[in-house]
C-alpha cells in the first residue's frame, strides 16, 4: 500500500521550517481529532497520517532519510513492517506535542480517558541464528516468561460471579457524560468513568490466586517463523504474544530481535557468503576438481589450470535467500595458493630443477 507524501499530508513545502510544520500539524490534528469526529474512520485516518508526517518531518534524521529515500528510507534499521502509526501512537504524538497547551488538556482528557481494559506489556526476546538458519529460514520454539490468564477466575479477577457488580457510578456503561468548555466552544463530552476505569463493573471480592489481576506469571512456548535472509538488527513482531493485560485486557506483542552467530567457515557479505579455499601450487598450475563446503553440504568446484592465488570463483545460488524476495545470493570462493614451508629432499630437488624454467617467473 503506498503512503501519501508527508509534505502533501501537512500541506507544507519541502523546505518548510519546523515552526511551519508544527503549525500545519496542529491545524490538521485539531480538525481530525477523533474526539471531534467520533466514529469517522476517514477523519481517524487523516489524524494518523498527520501525526506520522509530523513525527518524521520534525525529526531531522528521519526527515533527511525521508527526503533522500522516501518512505523506503524509514524502513532501514530493522523490522519488516516499516514505519507505521496506529491510533494510539497518533494520540500520543498529539498529547506530547500539544497536550499541555492552555485548555487542551482538559478537553482531551488524561491518558486514561479511553479507559477500558488495559493492554499487557510488550516483551522483547533475542534470537541467535546460525548462518544456515539465516540462509534457508527457520522455525523456532521459544519459551518465554509472561503473564498468562489466571485459571482460578478465568481472567475475571473475581472470586466468583456474584462478586462482580455493575459500577454504581456509571451504571455499568463505563462512560459518563460531561460538559466541557474547550477551544471548540461548549462540548458535551463522553468520558471514562473514574470509579471503574471504564470497565463498567467493580469487583467486591477479588480472586485469591491473582488478587484481582486476572492474570498470573507463567510461561509459554511460542513458535517463531523466521524468513530466510534476515540479518542482525532485524526484528519480527508477534502480535498478541506478549504479557496478557490485567483483568482480561488484551495481550501485548513480542518483539523478536535477530542476532546472527559467526560461522566457522563462511563470512557473510550481504546475501553472498565468502569461503577461503587453500589449494596446492600443483593444483594451481595443473588445475583440479576440488571439494568444498557449502551451506547445503559439500560441492565440487573446478580449478582451471593457471589459477592465480586470490582469484575469486563464484558459485551461483549457493548463498543466502533474499529477504522478502525471490532468488538467493552466491557463494564466493577465494583461492589461496599454499606455499609449502618445508620440503623433503626429493621435492626440493624437483623445485631446484623447476627453477630453470622461465615460465615460472612472474610476468
Ligand atoms: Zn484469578
Ligand atoms: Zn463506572
Amino acid at each position: 500500500m503506498s503512503k501519501p507524501d508527508y509534505y502533501e499530508v501537512l500541506g507544507v513545502s519541502r523546505n518548510a521550517e519546523q515552526e511551519e510544520i508544527k503549525k500545519a500539524y496542529r491545524k490538521m490534528a485539531m480538525k481530525y481529532h477523533p474526539d471531534k469526529n467520533p466514529g469517522d474512520r476517514e477523519a481517524e485516518e487523516k489524524f494518523k497520517e498527520a501525526a506520522e508526517a509530523y513525527e518524521v518531518l520534525t525529526d531531522p534524521q528521519k526527515r533527511e532519510r525521508y527526503d533522500r529515500f522516501g518512505h523506503e528510507g524509514l524502513r532501514s534499521g530493522g523490522g519488516f513492517g516499516g514505519f507505521d502509526f496506529d491510533l494510539s501512537d497518533a494520540l500520543r504524538t498529539f498529547m506530547e506535542g500539544f497536550g499541555s497547551f492552555g485548555g487542551f488538556g482538559d478537553f482531551f482528557g488524561s491518558t486514561q480517558r479511553r479507559g477500558g481494559p488495559v493492554r499487557g506489556n510488550d516483551l522483547q526476546i533475542r534470537l541467535h541464528l546460525t548462518l544456515e538458519e539465516v540462509a534457508g529460514g527457520v522455525e523456532k520454539k521459544v519459551k518465554i516468561k509472561r503473564y498468562i490468564q489466571c485459571d482460578q477466575c478465568g481472567g475475571s479477577g473475581a472470586k466468583d460471579a456474584s462478586s462482580v457488580k455493575a459500577c454504581p457510578e456509571c451504571h455499568g456503561t463505563g462512560r459518563i457524560r460531561q460538559v466541557a468548555r474547550s477551544i471548540f466552544g461548549q462540548v458535551v463530552n463522553i468520558v471514562t468513568c473514574r470509579r471503574c476505569g471504564g470497565e463498567g463493573r467493580i469487583i467486591s471480592d477479588p480472586c485469591s490466586v491473582c488478587h484481582g489481576e486476572g492474570r498470573v506469571r507463567g510461561e509459554k512456548t511460542i513458535h517463531v517463523k523466521i524468513p530466510a535472509g534476515v540479518a542482525t538488527g532485524n526484528y519480527l513482531t508477534l502480535k498478541g504474544e506478549g504479557d496478557l493485560g490485567p483483568k482480561g485486557g488484551p495481550a501485548g506483542d513480542v518483539h523478536v530481535l535477530i542476532e546472527e552467530r559467526e560461522h566457522d567457515l563462511f563470512e557473510r557479505h550481504g546475501d553472498d557468503i565468502v569461503y577461503h579455499s587453500k589449494i596446492s601450487m600443483v593444483q594451481a598450475v595443473l588445475g583440479d576438481e576440488i571439494e568444498i563446503p557449502t551451506l547445503s553440504g559439500k560441492a565440487k568446484l573446478q580449478i582451471d589450470p593457471g589459477t592465480q592465488s586470490g582469484k575469486m570463483l563464484r558459485m551461483r545460488g549457493r548463498g543466502i535467500n533474499h529477504l522478502n524476495g525471490h532468488g538467493r545470493g552466491d557463494q564466493l570462493v577465494q583461492i589461496v595458493v599454499y606455499t609449502p614451508e618445508s620440503l623433503s629432499r626429493e621435492a626440493r630437488g624437483l623445485f631446484e630443477k623447476l627453477a630453470r624454467y622461465k615460465e615460472l617467473i612472474p610476468k
